[in-house]
């Protein structure tokens, strides 16, 4: 399985991606922890890109797309989930031809739809314990402006493509964690039986209202 998440800061995509990884028995390809890691130590990579993090700015798309590169020559299994990546239209699009090239184009794009009030609650919420430098209010504020700004127009081009999966991620982690896989599962299915049928965009995110008095 190759899964794509694309989500505001502070929706879940780390604990969703790990949950997801180990679901599929894949790797869990976090750009922002490889970024954090490099800056940590002291690696050239994290010399220049250190004031980008600490600021909530975007890393240049061609650093960014070098480190995928990187970790995907490097991979072993077939799949992967990928966290953080792309951020931007011109990410996306570089990420399909890095893909196209390994005919390793991803199964789904996960979008995890959470409000702006939640995000905001758990990120300040976060910043008091993870120690992380982008984690204050100002840079909170920026990075979710950045993110309507730059990321969140992608799903539009993963929704005409039909691999776009959304997802309510409002929810407590465990509940979410439950729907992705129920429809990530369908979704293997599908690619199984009938791999070369176009698909269409799944809207999962009323699921768990619908579902409030079973889940
Ligand atoms: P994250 O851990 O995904 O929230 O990412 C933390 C920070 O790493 C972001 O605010 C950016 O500065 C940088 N970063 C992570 N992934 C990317 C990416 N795909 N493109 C540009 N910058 C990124």
């Amino acid at each position: 399985m190759r899964v794509l998440l694309v989500a505001p800061p502070g929706a879940g995509k780390g604990t969703q991606g790990v949950v997801i990884a180990s679901h599929f028995g894949v790797p869990h390809i976090a750009t922002g922890d490889l970024l954090r890691d490099h800056v940590a130590r002291g690696t050239p990579l994290g010399e220049q890109v250190r004031g980008h993090l600490d600021r909530g700015e975007l890393v240049p798309d061609d650093v960014v797309l070098q480190m995928v590169r990187e970790r995907f020559d490097d991979l072993e299994a077939d799949g992967w989930v990928l966290d953080g990546i792309p951020r931007t239209l011109a990410q996306a699009r570089a990420l399909y031809e890095l893909a196209r090239e390994r005919d390793t184009t991803a199964d789904v794009a996960l979008h995890l739809k959470v409000s702006d009030d939640e995000l905001v609650r758990r990120l300040l919420a976060r910043a008091a314990v993870s120690g992380r430098s982008d984690d204050t209010e100002d840079v909170i504020r920026r990075r979710l402006a950045l993110y309507y700004e730059v990321t969140h127009p992608i799903l539009d081009w993963y929704e005409e493509r039909g691999i776009l999966v959304s997802v309510d991620a409002e929810r407590p982690a465990h509940l979410v964690g439950r729907h992705i896989l129920t429809a990530l599962e369908v979704v293997r299915q599908v690619l199984e039986s009938a791999p070369d049928v176009p698909r269409r965009a799944i809207d999962l995110s009323a699921l768990g209202a619908a579902l409030e008095e079973l889940t």
